[in-house]
């Protein structure tokens, strides 16, 4: 009998399956390749990332900022860089009706960048720290955990060039993964160096990297004379064997350069942050100088394991057309944190289900139901009904489906003596009030449930034991 079963329900999820994948080839439009909707059984996850990073944001003295998702191509080809990926490669850029060259943005920082001079917020008292959070898109090749269209949290400190604000950065990110219930994240942390530094060390690289130019992959050997650096994080095996033996940024820096890193590995000891130094992590952009990392999931393999990415950038807010500004941040791809979350079967908050259930039968009970419903609802009881359907029989169905405690029934005899029938659908039993008294008598019955379902599991907690 139960094989019977088991087999039936085998094929109603295979049905199922057929039927979604038949849906999906015969609809007309489908979502843009590697852009997909968040569904509602994934808001939960979503819903509790905002709930902590709003935590995050004010325990850490943040300020919330919103950014237009377009901006002008060239406030990302002057910061990211003409020769990396991203530009090259997987921006979306398109001109708009009046002739700007407009893109998607690929990434936070650069119109943080913009806005922050923009708004005139040099004049404020630094360090100005902001948020912002949002999509950002590339056209890359779409895969589970890459897509085109993807969401990112970014914080991003503005005014201070002290290290130990690079080690709070880091703190931060990692309490912001651990309060979402992460495990196994760790951070690979590594210096550039100056700006002069990272001009030398270049020079030096690239006169390695010539030397081996013929071991390197088609990407590489063209990466050489635009973002020779981005070689060093290259994924292909030929290129790592190449990297490992690279001169490495920081057997190249000045002693300010030396100092800063030396500090940051002190405090992140002090915070007892799980960190490694990688000396090939020199993250794709051009804005990067000083302090680079990136967060790891150690449950992960492969590119897919970067939960996030940062570093410093003390001279872009000049290049960019600000006054001389030194400046950090980060961004963590939120996508993969919901992969993660699911993968390590984190905890979620989710909202409170409700348990009363609203049941009317017959038009004049239909009518004052919409009354009743309001009252009990600014009573700030949660209510569900299914106000469309007329049958008694399919709505009570309905509220045992959502596993309703109350099921609260207006026919049309009570709407006419203003009472209401009230079943309590744990102990079976029911009554009929008057209208005038149903918040107070549901209130008192949830009360009471709550005490019984608090014992019970007690009672099955002393079981255990
Ligand atoms: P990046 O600045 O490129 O290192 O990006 C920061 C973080 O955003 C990465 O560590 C990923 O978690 C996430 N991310 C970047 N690109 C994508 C993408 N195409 N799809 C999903 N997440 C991404």
């Amino acid at each position: 009998m139960r094989a019977k079963s088991s087999s039936r329900s085998q094929r109603s999820n295979s049905e199922k399956k057929i039927s979604k994948e038949s849906v999906r080839m015969t609809v007309p439009f489908q979502s843009p390749r590697g852009m997909r909707d968040i569904l509602p059984e994934d808001q939960v996850y979503w819903g509790h990332i905002d709930r902590v990073l709003a935590k995050v944001v004010q325990e850490f003295g943040f300020q919330k900022i919103t950014l237009p998702t377009v901006e002008c191509a060239g406030v990302f080809t002057r910061s990211v860089g003409e020769g990396t990926d991203i530009i090259e490669k997987e921006m979306y850029t398109f001109p708009s009706r009046g002739g700007d060259m407009l893109a998607l943005r690929p990434e936070l920082t650069a119109g943080m960048v913009r806005a922050f001079i923009q708004n005139g917020m040099q004049v404020l008292a630094k360090p100005v720290k902001l948020f912002t959070q949002g999509p950002a898109f590339r056209y890359d090749r779409p895969q589970e955990g890459r897509y085109r269209e993807f969401y990112q949290a970014d914080f991003e400190v503005f005014g201070e060039d002290d290290p130990i604000m690079d080690a709070q950065m880091i703190q931060m990110a990692y309490r912001t993964l651990l309060t979402l219930g992460l495990k196994n994240v760790t951070f690979q942390v590594n210096t550039l160096g100056s700006e002069e530094d990272k001009k030398q060390y270049r020079k030096l690289l690239v006169s390695y990297l010539r030397s081996k130019k013929i071991k390197l992959c088609r990407d590489c050997k063209r990466r050489l004379a635009i973002n020779p650096l981005r070689i060093l994080d290259c994924k292909e095996e030929k290129c790592q064997q190449v990297a490992q033996s690279a001169p490495q940024t920081v057997d190249h820096l000045s002693p300010e350069a030396r100092n800063h890193f030396k500090f940051l590995l002190e405090y992140l000891d002090e915070l007892e942050i799980p960190y490694s130094i990688c000396p090939s992590l020199v993250r794709g952009l051009d804005y990067y100088s000083g302090t680079v990392f990136e967060i790891l999931s150690a449950g992960f393999n492969g590119r897919q394991s970067a939960l996030g990415g940062g570093g410093r950038y003390d001279t872009l807010v000049k290049r960019m057309g600000g006054e001389q500004t030194p400046a950090i941040g980060f961004g963590i791809g939120l996508d993969r944190v919901v992969m993660c979350m699911k993968r390590e079967k984190t905890k979620v908050y989710s909202d409170p289900k409700p348990k009363v259930f609203l049941a009317q039968l017959g038009e004049l009970a239909k009518k004052k139901s919409l009354r009743l419903f309001a009252q009990l609802e600014k009573n700030g009881i949660l209510v569900r009904e299914s106000f469309g359907r007329g049958g008694l029989k399919a709505q009570l169905r309905h509220s045992s489906k959502i596993g309703a405690e109350i099921t609260i029934i207006l026919g049309q005899k009570e709407a006419i003596d203003e009472t209401v029938i009230v079943k309590d659908m744990v102990s079976g039993s029911q009554e009929t009030v008057s209208q005038e008294r149903l918040v107070e008598i549901i209130k008192k019955m949830l009360k009471n449930n709550g005490i019984i379902f608090q014992k019970r599991q007690m009672d099955k907690d002393k079981q255990r034991e």
